[in-house]
């Protein structure tokens, strides 16, 4: 018996990534999932059935797009009808875009406010009505050490990430008393698809090669040198999912190598 058995999890943005882990993760900790994202049909299809072959859970895919509010209640609707419930939520869905603020297209921000922010307030609020009614529940947004520190060219996804943090908060506040807990992981830098696609425009913001757009910008804000993993951030939210962790709410835990440290 795992900790999450006969728990059902959402994870928005699961097709790779952190997202990807935390699927895993809590499917290992013995969780039904509902796994969401883009990506290829067939690449898809082969991380769900693993999912359920590795670990002998459900997991089902939702193609909803956190740029549209009624296909974000449609997915928690599915893993409610699916399962009986949603019990843990992790709003994970992120895109990055890297610009001078007076060349960032104002479409880019509002797909960036769209998906990193606007989506987990649909998926909150369409989940914890279920959650409140089972006496039980666990939210969990990927936030950023960007929603405590900025770096420049950056301003849409530090500003999403910012409000994540207060979303965190307030929502935290208001779940006290049903047992759901409410928190935000704040990652530095991990190596995935998003941190690679923002290395040419690093480069050209910021005049560096890709060499010391990863050495001198990434590795270089983490004291410890090193990419924190995928794997380590779902270790955390594991832990925010346990009794051990049910009085831990309205927090914004850190796992970035130092980086807000100094
Ligand atoms: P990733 O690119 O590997 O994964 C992003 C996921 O979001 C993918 O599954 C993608 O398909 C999905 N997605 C994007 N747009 C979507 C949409 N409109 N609808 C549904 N799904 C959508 O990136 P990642 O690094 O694993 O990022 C996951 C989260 O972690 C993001 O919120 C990101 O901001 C955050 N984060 C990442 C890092 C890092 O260094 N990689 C650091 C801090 C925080």
């Amino acid at each position: 018996m795992g900790s999450l058995s006969g728990k059902n999890a959402v994870v928005t943005g699961s097709t790779s990534g952190i997202g990807l882990a935390y699927a895993r993760a809590f499917a290992a900790a013995g969780a039904n999932v509902v796994i969401n994202g883009f990506g290829s049909p067939e690449d898809i299809e082969k991380e769900r059935a693993k999912i359920e072959s590795d670990f002998g859970v459900k997991a089902i895919y939702s193609p909803a797009d956190m740029t549209k509010p009624a296909e974000i209640a449609g997915m928690i609707a599915l893993g409610e009808k699916t399962f009986g419930s949603v019990d843990v939520l992790v709003n994970n869905a992120g895109i990055q875009f890297v610009s001078p603020i007076e060349e960032f297209p104002p479409e880019k921000w509002d797909q960036i406010i769209a998906i990193n922010l606007s989506s987990a307030f649909h998926a909150i609020r369409a989940a914890v009505p279920g959650m409140k009614k089972k006496g039980w529940g666990r939210i969990i947004n990927t936030a950023s050490a960007h929603s405590l520190v900025a770096s420049p060219f950056k301003s849409a996804y530090v500003s999403a990430k910012h409000g994540i943090a207060g979303l965190t908060k307030t929502v935290a506040l208001e779940v006290a008393t049903h047992k759901i807990t409410c928190n935000c992981i704040s990652p530095g830098y991990v190596w995935t698809p998003l941190v690679e696609k923002q290395i040419p425009d690093t480069m050209k913001a910021r005049n560096l090669t890709r060499e010391q757009v990863i050495n001198d910008v990434l590795l270089d804000a983490q004291p410890t040198k090193e990419f924190v993993t995928s794997e380590q951030v779902a270790a955390l939210a594991l832990f925010l999912c346990s009794d051990d962790a049910a009085q831990i709410t309205g927090t914004n835990l850190s796992i970035d190598g130092g980086w807000t440290a100094e």
